[in-house]
């Protein structure tokens, strides 16, 4: 593109004062990671894309269903169709909408393994997930690595938001030192998400996500953001330093990256379903894995991902070899379709 068509694109951007041409070099020269490319990361990625920052990392496990075509809005009907994994859908889509920036997918279930090779060269980290157990596997890795990150989160019509400065501002631990229990708190699959919810949380944290990249910082609102766009409730409680006793900022314990804690297997809330990952990290060809299945069921392969159907269950199957299972909420049942058809 020529200069004049560059600064045509981000003309009302720029003159947005706190932005201006300087803001603008700025975002140019960063690197967001989106963790997790549903509902809340399908709105940051196209806010942060169409603002013309630099280089975009979009981090998903999952392929596009039906049924996240309601607030997912990254995601057409053909997305499903083909059961394109959503990093590579959302790609697609953004270099669409912005074809001066970099765009690098990644199908991969961030986990202990990975999470802190995906963030340790990013600006500023989003969070896109749906759990607990990842938010606090981003805050500490992004504690460890010193990199600022946005919690974020909506169910219902309930919101919440919070930037993380790690050494500055509390971190996610030091406001609840520990996750609910599992099972214990709603989930988009189980008490439903309605759209306007997810803008508004996705706003705020794309706000606060420029204001970092153009070192606006005195302008973070600095507080725990709560929303109900049913009820009519907004709330912020400040948030100071770092906790006194935060294990995580304090005595920089990191226990979620420890591999030793982490499980093979996760039940996946509300969808009747069971992601089961390989013990160690893994390529496979996913064409003859087809052919061998091929005599115990349904297969179809697309250039991501395969799908097994036996009997009453789904088996959708990564190049990384992680396998979602559908059609069970038991995970010693996926765990041995996973080894009776996958082997580990
Ligand atoms: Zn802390």
């Amino acid at each position: 593109m020529n200069k004049k068509s560059h600064s045509d694109r981000y003309s009302r951007q720029v003159l947005f004062q706190p932005i201006g041409a300087e803001g603008q070099r700025r975002l140019m020269n960063s690197r967001a990671v989106i963790i997790g490319c549903g509902a809340l990361g399908s709105a940051q990625a196209e806010s942060l894309a169409r603002a013309g920052v630099g280089r975009l990392r979009i981090v998903d496990r999952d392929f596009v269903e039906l049924s996240n075509l309601q607030r997912q809005t990254m995601f057409t009907e053909s997305d499903a169709g083909d059961r394109l994994p959503k990093a590579i859908a959302a790609t697609q889509h953004l270099r669409a909408m912005n074809s001066e920036i970099e765009i690098e997918p990644q199908i991969a279930d961030a986990n202990h393994s990975n999470i802190e090779r995906l963030i340790d060269d990013g600006d500023v980290v989003m969070d896109g997930t749906d759990n607990f157990a990842t938010r606090y596997l981003i805050n500490d890795a992004c504690v460890k690595h010193r990199i600022n990150w946005v919690y974020g989160a909506a169910v219902g019509s309930y919101g919440v938001t919070m930037t993380i400065r790690p050494g500055l501002t509390a971190c996610l631990r030091c406001i609840f030192p520990e996750p609910p229990p599992a099972a214990s708190a709603p989930t988009c699959d189980t008490a439903g998400v309605i759209m306007p919810i997810i803008n508004v949380v996705a706003a705020v944290q794309v706000a606060e996500a420029l204001k970092l990249l153009t070192a606006n910082e005195d302008d973070l609102h600095n507080c725990l953001m709560q929303f109900d766009v049913w009820r009519n409730e907004w709330r912020q409680i400040s948030v100071g330093s770092p906790a006194s006793d935060c294990s995580t900022c304090r005595r920089r314990e990191f226990t979620t990256l420890d591999a030793g804690g982490q499980d093979f297997a996760a039940v996946l809330c509300g969808r009747h379903a069971v992601q089961v990952s390989p013990s160690q990290p893994t390529q496979i060809n996913l064409t003859s894995l087809g052919a061998r299945l091929a005599a115990s069921g349904e297969v179809k392969i697309n250039d991501y991902l395969l799908r097994f159907r036996t009997g009453e269950f789904e088996m959708t199957i990564f190049q990384d070899a992680r396998s979602i299972i559908r059609g069970t909420d038991d995970v010693a049942t996926a765990r041995s379709l996973y080894a009776r058809f996958v082997g580990n």
